[in-house]
């Protein structure tokens, strides 16, 4: 079988005293949809954030296409990468966040070719026109000259969206890319995210979204107080989940 795409073995993670993710193992291969669902503070982002190294773990080792992230290994001993290492590892990794995090100063053509400019050095011309392309993908294609502030909840997820894809990243994280959204704007960015699914675009997906993990994951997780529960595929876990506490958390969710 090919690399895959993200490996975690035995991740943990504290802090201080609080022991978030307890030997986390989980690999998604290139082109899947992986989503994650458990309840609220059972270590969903840190395990995200530990994928691009935005938090380091304390044990176990993360890899990306098969490179370790954070570190560099010389002999047995492991060595912390260099903060433009980091970045540059960083860079071919999409986060997509809860709240958009959206520059509130640049339009959304310009939030869009910023990060390729700023981060790659990209060619300015090329860049705005692939940034067009971008936004045209996301159904935003008239929206381009706008900021933040004068679009919907939807509309900046997926200028959001359209900015991670910016970057060609090898994956996209999308941490509860609609939670912040009013009921009627979900569907909208589910919609894209079908899309990307479809195009073969390997994600990790944080959702409470039941409906989108039925149809777009090829794996779905459930997490608990910082454990991998169960996983597998969606009918499975979903429709008959062999656990106690996955079942009374999709009995509340649904
Ligand atoms: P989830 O995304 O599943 O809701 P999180 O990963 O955000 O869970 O958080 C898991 C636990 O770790 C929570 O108890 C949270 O309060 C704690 N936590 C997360 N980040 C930090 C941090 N930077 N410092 C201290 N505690 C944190
Ligand atoms: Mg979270």
């Amino acid at each position: 079988m090919s690399t895959p795409v993200v490996e975690l073995a035995g991740v943990h993670k504290s802090f201080g005293a609080l022991h978030v993710l307890r030997g986390i193992d989980l690999t998604a291969e290139a082109g899947t949809v992986t989503v994650i669902l458990g309840p609220s503070g059972s270590g969903k982002s840190t395990l995200l954030r530990t994928i691009n190294h935005l938090e380091k773990v304390d044990r176990g080792r993360v890899r990306v296409d098969g490179e370790l992230i954070g570190y560099r290994r010389s002999g047995n001993r492991l060595y912390e990468l260099s903060e433009r290492q980091i970045l540059r590892q960083r860079s071919r990794i999409g986060f997509v966040f809860q709240n958009f995090n959206l520059f509130p100063h640049l339009t959304a053509l310009e939030n869009v070719a910023e990060a390729p400019i700023a981060a790659l050095r990209r060619p300015r011309a090329q860049t705005y026109e692939r940034a067009r392309e971008l936004l045209a993908r996301v159904g935003l294609a008239d929206r381009a000259g706008a900021y933040p502030r004068q679009l919907s909840g939807g509309q900046q997820q997926r200028v959001a969206i359209a900015r991670a894809l910016a970057l060609e990243p090898r994956l996209i994280l999308f941490d509860e890319p609609t939670s912040a959204l009013d009921p009627e704007l979900v569907a909208e960015v589910l919609d894209v995210l079908r899309e990307l699914a479809r195009s073969g675009t390997t994600m990790i997906v944080v959702t409470h979204e039941i409906g989108f993990a039925r149809e777009a994951a090829d794996t779905v997780i459930f997490m608990d107080e910082g454990r991998i529960v169960e996983q597998g595929p969606p009918a499975r876990v979903l429709d008959d989940p062999r656990h106690l506490r996955t079942r009374a958390f999709l009995s509340r969710v649904r």
